[in-house]
């Protein structure tokens, strides 16, 4: 789908990489949220985020102070002249944000799974000219994640972003969520006009791994961060191991090395130029061994010999094996090759058993 999209950057915010909005997950009282909101402000940030409705894994936990938490974010509005952003779920959340003068909406990676909840919220935004985030789901699937995009598209929203917060997984030994940052990476290759948003505190689930996710999210040119911030991180209601003080925010967010993405030096020019020549190489070889193999097609269909022999595959996979781990390659990643090569050969030679 071709989409015409418009800046979300809202007036008086510096677009400059990266676009910072942070805030509490939740709002939890009036005092939480503007004691949070002015230390923010103090330290030049423009939009403010809070979750006012919490979509928690299991019953019984805070979840949001729901309506009463509204009035809160409008007047740290009023006071501090920042932008306010929350969580919307549903079309209710919708329309009581659009009462309350929330400028920014995000929704949230429990809801993007869902399209009928996307497709509820996208027909309650309709004529709505607000920026909308959407994360990523929960599930590392891109064409829902893209699916979700749409839907908001579709309701007419122009102003629309995205946030890569992390994917689930059984596995919670360093990240809360996995980074597989090769997805938002093919978002962006598939949608270059969406400004991505990272968010650390969601996918690293603490506080000591904001700071290395927020840089290696500036690395790979990603144009803003949602950061957790609480004026008292360890009493938070919700989040508590991942949220940050303003103080600290304003620490790690004054060491990020912010490299210019369009910056490209005479070095890297000629190293790149490397790289293509090694890519047509590549090509011309895997063109070659392809020839090759319908030659062997051709030989196996007069001498009536099936295409798969499996001794032979197996002696493939093993000696190559070897061979790259002696040339200091992953060995998942030779296999992962050499098993695409091998079914491409298949393929290749079944069409020729195929001939008439
Ligand atoms: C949040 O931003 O507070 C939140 C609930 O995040 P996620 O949807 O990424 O879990
Ligand atoms: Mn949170």
């Amino acid at each position: 789908m071709k989409m015409e999209l418009e800046s979300i950057v809202l007036p008086g915010i510096d677009p400059s990489r990266p676009i910072v909005i942070s805030g509490p997950c939740s709002a939890e009282t009036e005092e939480q949220v503007m004691q949070t909101a002015k230390g923010l402000a103090a330290r030049g940030i423009k939009i403010f985020r809070a979750g006012i409705w919490k979509p928690r894994t299991k019953p019984g936990g805070f979840e949001g102070v729901g309506t009463l938490g509204l009035p809160w974010l409008k007047r740290v509005k009023e006071e501090t002249g920042m932008y306010i952003a929350t969580e919307v779920a549903t079309k209710d959340h919708v329309t009581e944000a659009l009462q309350a003068g929330i400028d920014m909406v995000w929704i949230g990676a429990r809801t993007t799974v869902n399209p009928f909840a996307v497709q509820e919220i996208a027909d309650a935004l309709k004529g709505v000219d607000i920026p909308v985030l959407i994360k990523n789901p929960v599930n590392p699937d891109l064409e829902l994640w893209i699916g979700a995009i749409e839907r908001i598209y579709g309701a007419g929203i122009r102003r629309i972003g995205v946030i890569h917060r992390g994917f689930s997984s059984y596995d919670k030994k360093i990240y809360r969520n996995l980074p597989l940052w090769h997805i938002p990476i093919e978002l962006h290759r598939r949608m270059p006009d969406i400004p991505i948003f990272c968010d650390p505190s969601h996918i690293g689930g603490k506080r000591e791994l904001i700071a290395p996710l927020s840089q290696q999210a500036m690395d790979l040119s990603f144009d803003g961060l949602l950061i957790e911030s609480h004026c008292n991180p360890d009493a938070a209601w919700s989040d508590a191991c991942q949220q940050i003080t303003p103080e600290v925010l304003d620490y790690v967010l004054n060491l990020l090395v912010i490299r210019d993405v369009h910056q490209t030096t005479e070095n890297l020019s000629e190293l790149r130029r490397q790289i293509d020549n090694i890519d047509e190489q590549l090509l011309e070889l895997l063109s070659k061994r392809m020839r090759i193999s319908r030659e062997i097609g051709v030989y196996k269909k007069e001498h009536n010999m099936p295409i798969l022999q499996s001794p032979r595959y197996n002696e493939i996979l093993e000696k190559r094996s070897d061979m790259g781990e002696a040339l200091e390659l992953n060995t998942d990643f030779v296999k992962e090759i050499l098993q695409e090569i091998h079914e491409e050969s298949v393929r290749q030679q079944m069409i020729i058993m195929n001939q008439q």
